[in-house]
């Protein structure tokens, strides 16, 4: 059995006392929310806080304010459940619901948190194992070792952001708050995450995040696509969110559907396949100035086909998924059409 190692726990109610404490402790201090990554990573040893900071006992991380005609701004400790269960998302962010429900399981959506989710450590087949097997093969470089077992000759570690959130948060322009000591500050989702499988968040560590602002749902829509082994729950070894806006003057249909079919903007963001979530420019530039049609569906896809480089070191044949990476994003666009 694995357990977890000895650490001193705090239950801050408030944002100014968790971030006290964070800055007191120092880098031997981590928060934590529904510790359903952070946990297993503490039993394998792959990170070891002295300290462990719950943040879900502070009330502005657990509230939904807002909505499609002003933007909606969810707290980093609403939990998936709550995300899925949510009216306001169901029916305004009707991506962000979906793409929550294909996260882990049920019972590990009522602990994880969307938090947690867009801050996840990234994987690899090398290191997400127990101690004891990472200690057989000498380690890594991501932890304890001086080598990429993927790319031996490589500096860096190509671990894999494996979040099923975090491309659709980049494909949608969402925006993220951080709050420490030093004050507050607000990121795009789009220039959160470093192609870097050990720093893989522009976050330092003392930054809790406080909440998630998604954009006016002005004539936009989003869908999101995703690859795993196992339909009942696994990881993403590909995921694909596709935004597109459509021409506005005369807005969007009651039902939702845009009035006008023109692309005036557009994002295709792989997920699974790199240490960040990849945006595909040329998919976005085959879809802008025109209606979204068969041919520009292909031709997109053709883009994320040819911009899609997936690793070996997850599930799955990689050369495969990076054809999957073609037909993803034409499942993803035709949910738009
Ligand atoms: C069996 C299994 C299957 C899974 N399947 C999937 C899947 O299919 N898709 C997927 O995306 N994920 C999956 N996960 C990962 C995980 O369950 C979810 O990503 C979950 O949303 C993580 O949220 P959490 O609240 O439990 O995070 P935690 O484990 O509490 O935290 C994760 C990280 O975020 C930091 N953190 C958390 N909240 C804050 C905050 N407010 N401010 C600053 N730092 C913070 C923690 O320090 C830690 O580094 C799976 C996990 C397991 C165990
Ligand atoms: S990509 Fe290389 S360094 Fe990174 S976790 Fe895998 S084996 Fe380790």
């Amino acid at each position: 059995m694995m357990r977890l190692p000895k650490f001193v726990y705090h239950t801050p109610r408030t944002i100014a006392e968790a971030v006290r404490i964070i800055g007191d402790v120092g880098p031997e201090a981590q928060f934590v929310a529904g510790g359903t990554d952070l946990y297993p990573n503490m039993k394998r040893r792959q990170q070891m806080p002295k300290t462990v900071i719950s943040v879900m006992r502070v009330p502005e991380l657990n509230q939904v304010t807002g909505d499609g005609s002003r933007g909606l701004v969810i707290g980093a400790s609403v939990t998936l459940t709550e995300i899925v269960e949510s009216e306001i998302i169901k029916t305004q962010y009707p991506v962000i619901a979906s793409a929550a429900r294909m996260i882990s399981t049920p019972i590990l959506r009522n602990m994880g948190t969307i938090g947690g989710n867009l801050l996840l450590d990234t994987r690899c087949n090398y290191y997400d194992q127990n101690y004891e097997w990472r200690k057989a093969i000498n380690f890594c470089l991501k932890k304890d070792g001086d080598v990429c077992w993927v790319a031996p000759g490589s500096s860096k570690c190509w671990a894999v952001q494996s979040s099923d959130l975090v491309p659709v948060m980049v494909a949608i322009g969402a925006r993220f708050r951080l709050v420490s000591t030093l004050g507050e500050r607000m990121i795009d989702a789009a220039g959160f995450y470093n192609d870097d499988g050990i720093d893989y968040l522009k976050k330092r560590p003392d930054e809790l995040l406080v909440d998630i602002h998604l954009p006016q749902t002005n004539g936009w829509r989003a869908s999101y696509q995703k690859l795993r082994r196992r339909g009942a729950f696994d990881f993403p070894v590909l995921g694909v969110a596709a935004y597109v806006k459509y021409e506005e003057p005369n807005g969007a249909l009651p039902d939702g559907r845009a009035s006008d079919t023109t692309v005036t903007d557009a994002r295709i963001v792989l997920g699974g396949i790199a240490p960040s979530p990849v945006q595909v420019a040329d998919a976005a530039q085959a879809l802008i100035g025109k209606p979204l049609d068969e041919n520009q569906i292909q031709a997109a896809a053709e883009a994320a086909y040819i911009k899609a480089r997936p690793l070996d070191n997850t599930d799955f044949v990689y050369q495969w998924r990076k054809q999957m990476a073609r037909q993803y994003t034409i499942h993803a666009l035709r949910e738009l059409m």
